[in-house]
């Protein structure tokens, strides 16, 4: 399987090209040094990834050929917002029109979406963002990679089960060459594109093992790498950029500074925005957000969670439901209501219309297994799968029973591209 389709090279201005997929043209920025026009490409997040020779391209671009306009039609057919607006409150009839539009909305409408409970309206809702969704970004849907690859941390976060105040959690720590060859798997094997390298914080590696791992995979399985090790400082995130590593997945978990400071002592939350902040301005692509359903957060909260991820630039918003772990502070406090994280989700996909792409996260699986197919019908459209060798993964208990613990890569790769295919979405980053 493939997660990526092929391109043709139209033109090459410095480091910015053109490239043609099936005679729409895309911008991309191109890092290798050999590349002429006429020459096939696979491209992810706007950055080129790697040549690939004409044959193998072609071979692949005649089978996304047919399957991807087949996909698009099905796709445009159920994304269309058939709702009977006769009983619907006219504000929310209002609200939602405009959107749709493509006319911006003030805070006050942010909230009294958050705040919707009658099914009617909230199948609006999702209807509407679901329509979003796909006159922004057709039928595309990215599936990235995971690898957990330490479950050592400093940190203290409350609601975490990782966190250092877990002393009865047993940790490890993958090797670098563990590390590289399950990347190498994840590429070769499994035809995956972008990988995403997640840890605690401070897992234990010295920087330099980091920089060796990234230039590793990226010279032997091109992909697009994104780190997720938290707040690693600026020179550390500096060198792994030059290593190879072109996104950072680091939530700023809430926007407001006081619980932020309540569930993570002794750091702030101005801290985390401006280690974001200077990633962007390194040229990573940013993926961020947020838990939804922490103690004392307010639907006014959530916005300001929305809002913040976007003036962050984030490429890809991250918002996902908090589940209490039973061996942390929180363990008493209920989870997330699933129904609120669906509308955080469909409002992210308003409030950021054409730029975002919005995680559908395994939290929210974990919460309850038919909230993916809801959440990619709700705005929603990237989904990470779990690429950590089984005999880790059910250590990297951020939160417990977490889904697909103890799925094979290849039953959870099976499981997406059918649901995706049933809704007429094509696994890729490329919306055309
Ligand atoms: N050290 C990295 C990765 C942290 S773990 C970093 O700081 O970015 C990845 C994410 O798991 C966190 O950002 C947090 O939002 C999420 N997480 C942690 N505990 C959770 C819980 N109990 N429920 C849901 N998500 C949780």
């Amino acid at each position: 399987m493939c997660y990526a389709i092929p391109g043709k090279i139209q033109s090459i201005d410095g480091k910015t090209v053109q490239v043609s997929y099936f005679g729409e043209l895309r911008k991309a920025y191109n890092e290798l040094h050999e590349i002429a026009v006429g020459d096939y490409v696979y491209a992810q997040g706007g950055f080129i990834i790697t040549k690939v020779s004409p044959g193998e391209a072609e071979a692949t671009l005649s089978i996304w050929k047919e399957e991807f306009f087949e996909l698009q039609k099905v796709d445009l057919r159920i994304s269309k917002v058939n709702v009977e607006r006769s009983g619907i409150d006219k504000r929310l009839v209002t609200i939602l029109d405009k959107a749709s539009m493509g006319q911006g909305l003030g805070r006050d409408d942010y909230r009294y979406l958050l705040g919707l409970n009658d099914a009617a309206a909230l199948d609006y809702l999702f209807k509407t963002a679901n329509f979003l969704r796909q006159k922004n970004h057709g039928n595309s849907c990215c599936v990235h990679a995971i690898i957990e690859i330490s479950n050592y941390c400093k940190k203290q976060c409350s609601y975490c089960g990782i966190s250092a105040l877990n002393a009865g959690l047993k940790r490890y720590r993958m090797s670098p060459e563990e590390i590289i060859d399950t990347a190498g798997q994840a590429v070769s094997d499994f035809g995956f594109k972008a990988l995403v390298l997640q840890s605690g914080e401070d897992a234990g590696y010295d920087i330099r093992d980091l920089e060796y791992v990234i230039r590793t995979i990226k010279t032997k399985w091109p992909s697009l790498i994104f780190i997720s090790f938290g707040e690693i400082g600026t020179a550390n995130l500096e060198r792994l950029y030059n290593a190879g590593a072109r996104g950072l997945l680091m939530r700023f978990e809430t926007s407001n500074p006081a619980i932020y400071r309540a569930l993570h002592p002794g750091q702030g939350l101005d801290a985390r925005i401006e280690h974001l902040k200077a990633a962007y301005k390194m040229g990573y692509l940013i993926l961020t957000g947020g838990l939804i359903g922490l103690p004392g957060q307010t639907n006014e909260d959530i916005v300001g969670d929305i809002l913040l991820a976007q003036e962050l630039n984030a490429e890809m918003f991250s918002f996902g439901p908090f589940i209490p772990h039973f061996d942390t502070p929180l363990n008493a406090n209920k989870p997330a209501d699933e129904e609120m994280v669906l509308k955080a989700l469909a409002l992210s996909r308003i409030i950021d219309q054409k730029k975002a792409k919005i995680l559908v996260t395994t939290a929210l699986e974990t919460l309850n297994p038919a909230l993916r197919k809801k959440a990619l019908a709700s705005g929603g459209n990237s989904v990470m799968l779990n690429m950590t060798p089984l005999e880790y993964r059910s250590l990297y208990s951020i939160y417990p029973n977490r889904a697909h613990e103890k799925e094979l890569i290849q039953t959870q790769i099976n499981d997406t591209i059918a649901l995706l295919r049933s809704l007429g979405r094509a696994p890729t980053d490329l919306s055309i």
